[in-house]
C-alpha cells in the first residue's frame, strides 16, 4: 500500500518506521531541510519505549537516556507541588520513565525509518493543499519548495498520514 506522509517529527519518524516495517511504500515530506536538532520533549515512559523497541530503536535511544525514578515539582519556596514515584518497572517491560535528549532520540528514529527501502524521506518540502483538509486523502497534494520540481518523483498515494495536522498550512 502507498502512503504519503506530512511531517517528520518523532511521531512521523515512528509512523514511517512502522509503515516501512509492515512493507508499505511511504513518501514523507518535511518542511525543515534537516532534523530539527533542538530538544522539546524531555522524557519518555515505558509504553513509548516499547513502541521504540518495535521499530528497533530502543537500545540506541537508551544508550543516551537516564532512568528516572522520582519526578517532582517545587515552587519558589521549595514547597512540594507534586511527587511521582517512578522507581518501579513499567508493565511494558521497561523502566517507568527515562530522561532523554530529543535530538539523539530523533536520530535513532530517523535511522529506524531509513532502514526500510520502501520509505523515502524528502526534507525541505512543505505540503500545501488547495482544497479542504478532508479531501487530502485524495492525495491532490502540492509541495512548496525551492528545490527543483523534478527533484522528487511524485506518486499518487491512496492513503495519507498527517502526524501533526494542526501545524500544517493550508492555502
Ligand atoms: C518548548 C517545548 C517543550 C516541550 N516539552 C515536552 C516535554 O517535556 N515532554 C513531551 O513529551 N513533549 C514536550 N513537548 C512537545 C514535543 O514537541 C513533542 O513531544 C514532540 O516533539 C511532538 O512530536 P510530533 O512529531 O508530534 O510533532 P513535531 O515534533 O512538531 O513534528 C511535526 C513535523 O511536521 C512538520 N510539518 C508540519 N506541517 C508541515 C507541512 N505542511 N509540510 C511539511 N512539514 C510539516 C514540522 O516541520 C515538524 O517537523 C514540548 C514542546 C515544546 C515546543
Amino acid at each position: 500500500m502507498a502512503w504519503l506522509q506530512i511531517g517528520y517529527g518523532p511521531v512521523g519518524q515512528v509512523a514511517a518506521a512502522l509503515l516501512g516495517r509492515a512493507g508499505h511504500d511511504v513518501a514523507v515530506f518535511e518542511r525543515h531541510e534537516s532534523m530539527y536538532g533542538l530538544p522539546r520533549a524531555g522524557h519518555i515512559d515505558h509504553e513509548i519505549t516499547r513502541v521504540f523497541q518495535g521499530v528497533g530503536a530502543a537500545s540506541f535511544i537508551l544508550q543516551d537516556a537516564f532512568r528516572c525514578s522520582t519526578y517532582g515539582w517545587r515552587n519558589q519556596h521549595g514547597d512540594r507541588l507534586i511527587d511521582i514515584d517512578w522507581s518501579q518497572e513499567g508493565v511494558s517491560g521497561w523502566a517507568s520513565d527515562y530522561l532523554i535528549y530529543q535530538p539523539y532520540l530523533e536520530n535513532a528514529l530517523d535511522a529506524a525509518a531509513r532502514r526500510h527501502p520502501t520509505v523515502s524521506i524528502h526534507q525541505g518540502w512543505e505540503a500545501v493543499e488547495d482544497s479542504a483538509p478532508c479531501r487530502f486523502r485524495g492525495s491532490n497534494l502540492r509541495t512548496r519548495s525551492n528545490k527543483p520540481a523534478g527533484a522528487v518523483e511524485f506518486r499518487r498515494a491512496p492513503y495519507c498520514a498527517r502526524p501533526l495536522f494542526n501545524r500544517c498550512r493550508w492555502s
